[in-house]
């Protein structure tokens, strides 16, 4: 059966490229996925989108319609986008049968997909449907400081908490620089503690230090993969994660669905 695949990371991680290079992987392996764009406010897309959020609403004259900031108009947007969902979905059924992967692009702003309503009914929804796994994107140039790192992994933490989907952590932009210190300081915590001793200091260092047990556990369950969306470097062993984390959706998000009803 067919797989969904959710974009999530913060603003400037690469999530609309890298889904650009999944879909170009994807034509080359001859199963060419549908698309769906979720972004309101993306100004162009590098792909041809089968389902665009953008043709059903204009964000801006959301925002000028009901008085919003740029903000308030997108999550509006996503908002009136989202109680179409059903004809979202009786399209992705449709296609169900001749499609391998459906992708999902989200917002550039990521507590606009995470922390909202909407975003939590099109998650629930898609994966009370098919296998759904979440990619979620990280920009690693931008986090090989420790403090950085341990905030964006406290994100990728709370958000596999709040959706209990299978996951796998994308380090991306690996054409700039490796995630080999990510996975370095994921597999050794006193490596991760060293760094963040030579850097911060008085608070802030007793807080992270308590918060990086919290991480050590997390990051024992934790799908992790070197990617870049630039160069296609690393797409067999992201497709690889992502069968995993569609093997991990059958044993562990389907009994529990079962439990629930
Ligand atoms: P989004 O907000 O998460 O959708 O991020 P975008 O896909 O729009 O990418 C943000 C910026 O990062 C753009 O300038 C991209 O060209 C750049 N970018 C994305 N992926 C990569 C990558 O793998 N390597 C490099 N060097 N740049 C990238
Ligand atoms: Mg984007």
């Amino acid at each position: 059966g067919p797989v969904n695949i959710i974009m999530i990371g913060m603003a400037g991680s690469g999530k609309t490229t890298l889904l650009q290079r999944i879909n170009a992987y994807l034509h080359e392996k001859k199963t060419p996925p549908y698309v769906v764009n979720l972004d309101p406010a993306v100004a162009k897309l590098p792909f041809q989108a089968n389902i665009d959020i953008r043709d059903t609403v204009d964000y801006k004259q959301v925002m000028s319609e009901y008085n919003l900031g740029p903000n308030g108009g997108i999550l509006t947007s996503f908002n009136l986008f989202t109680t179409k969902l059903d004809q979202v979905m009786s399209i992705v059924e449709k296609r169900a049968s001749s499609t391998k992967y459906f992708l999902f692009d989200t917002p550039g702003q990521i507590e606009i997909f995470t922390w909202s309503a909407s975003g939590a009914i099109i998650t629930n929804t898609l994966a009370a449907t098919y296998p759904t796994v979440v990619v979620y994107v990280v920009d690693t140039p931008r986090t090989a400081s420790p403090a950085t790192f341990m905030s964006n992994m406290m994100y990728a933490c709370s958000i596999l908490y709040k959706t209990q989907l299978p996951f796998l952590v994308a380090f991306n932009k690996t054409d700039v620089v490796s995630h080999e210190f990510a996975v370095n300081w994921m597999e050794d915590f006193e490596a991760f503690q060293q760094a963040l001793m030579r850097q911060e200091e008085g608070f802030m260092n007793s807080l992270m230090n308590s918060m990086s047990l919290v991480l050590d556990e997390f990051y024992s369950h934790l799908r992790v993969v070197g990617v870049s969306a630039m160069t296609g470097k690393g797409m067999d062993e992201l497709f690889a994660k992502i069968d995993e984390a569609v093997t991990e959706y059958y044993d562990e998000f389907c009994p529990n669905m079962e439990k629930q009803l």
